[in-house]
């Protein structure tokens, strides 16, 4: 029923047929040399795409985004520490939750739907004592892509630790982790890696390593300090996805072959761009003031979002990602990520344009 199903959902995205085919082979064993490597190899190819600084370490954390971002907020933060979190949507507040529920004291910078974070809103917190900052670098809800050199420039200027959560950034907006100083990145397998969901990636610079080695958690399967031990020689604590690990490091290898993470980037930077190019002049507001190449949040001027979700994925076998909560009939997201072409673009365009025809958009 799905085999045909066009994805311009966020994730999980389509995938390439070299991944494909892997999760078509039988799991092998994993307590061993031959796997050992290929995670030795996912970790340098993370570090490179990544353009992590010398002495960075990488976690496979086997569960969806979020466990690794839970997995960093217990790791790297303690309730000595005073976190800034910046929460523009649905992401930024996961965040907000996890602060409450680790018990992690920390203010929130909230922001209106679809607005970008500006020098206004960081100023209030200049030299006042802040340790962390916390933020969705694309808020995927909303498809605000926030300043990161802003951000990164406060953090550096105030001696604040920095936590980037990348999922779908990652691969389609320019990063520099070096650059930015930034302390620890997070990303995941179903987004722009285009593997099947299951495992999330937690890029650490050395500071947030010495970081993660000075502290004692209580978790068993969330300790970072454990993981980064077994990491060491190539493998993981526990049975992790070890198909999935499989696929990454195939469409890793594929991301280098084909020019690495720049070509890659500029690969969903021109199909985002394409994408709107067509919809101009057609009934709809992009809802963003800062847009990341991941995704193009839309406001149907005429018609239900979710609707227009149902239609596409019902009678033109489509899916883009309907929004939830108060914003389900106002917002729909198209995605760039994934194995998508400028011809699927123009097949989402007509789909649009003949419910147009029809009345419906
Ligand atoms: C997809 C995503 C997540 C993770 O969600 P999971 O469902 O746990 O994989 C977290 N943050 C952002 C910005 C995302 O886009």
């Amino acid at each position: 029923m799905t085999k045909d199903m066009l994805n311009f959902t966020v994730g999980p995205v389509m995938s390439s047929e070299a991944v494909r085919a892997i999760g078509q082979e039988q799991v092998p064993y994993f307590r061993t040399a031959e796997f050992s490597a290929t995670m030795k190899e996912n970790e340098q190819l993370m570090k490179k795409f990544t353009k992590a600084p010398e002495g960075s370490r990488v976690v496979f954390i086997t569960g969806s985004g979020t466990a690794s971002m839970e997995a960093t907020v217990m790791n790297v933060f303690t309730p000595e520490d005073r976190v800034l979190v910046v929460n523009g949507g649905s992401f930024g507040h996961r965040f907000v939750q996890l602060c409450e529920i680790h018990d992690i004291p920390h203010t929130e910078i909230k922001l209106d739907m679809g607005c970008k974070l500006t020098a206004e809103h960081l100023s209030p917190y200049e030299g006042q004592h802040y340790t962390g900052l916390l933020v969705n670098l694309d808020e995927t809800s909303t498809g605000v892509l926030y300043d990161i050199k802003l951000i990164s420039d406060f953090c550096h200027r105030n001696g604040i630790f920095l936590v980037v959560d990348s999922i779908s950034s990652f691969l389609a907006d320019p990063f520099d982790m070096e650059q930015l100083g930034v302390d620890v990145m997070i990303t995941g397998s179903q987004k722009a890696l285009a593997c099947p969901p299951g495992i999330s990636v937690i890029v650490l610079a050395p500071n947030a390593v010495e970081r993660v080695c000075g502290r004692e958690v209580k978790t068993m399967y969330f300790n970072l300090k454990d993981a980064l031990k077994n990491g060491e020689r190539g493998q993981t604590p526990f049975t992790p996805a070890v198909g999935i690990l499989r696929q990454i490091n195939a469409r890793l290898r594929e991301i280098d072959e084909a020019g690495g993470v720049e070509s890659e980037n500029r690969r969903i930077a021109h199909l985002a761009a394409d994408f709107r190019s067509k919809i101009s002049g057609m009934p709809f507001t992009i809802v963003s003031q800062s847009l990341s190449n991941a995704v193009t949040p839309l406001h149907p001027l005429n018609a239900s979002a979710y609707d227009i979700f149902l239609c596409l994925k019902d009678e033109y076998g489509i899916w883009v990602c309907p929004n939830g909560g108060d914003m389900a009939d106002k917002v729909f997201r198209v995605g760039h990520l994934g194995a998508l072409t400028t011809d699927d673009n123009t097949t989402l365009v007509n789909a649009l344009k003949d419910m147009q025809r029809r009345g419906l958009l």
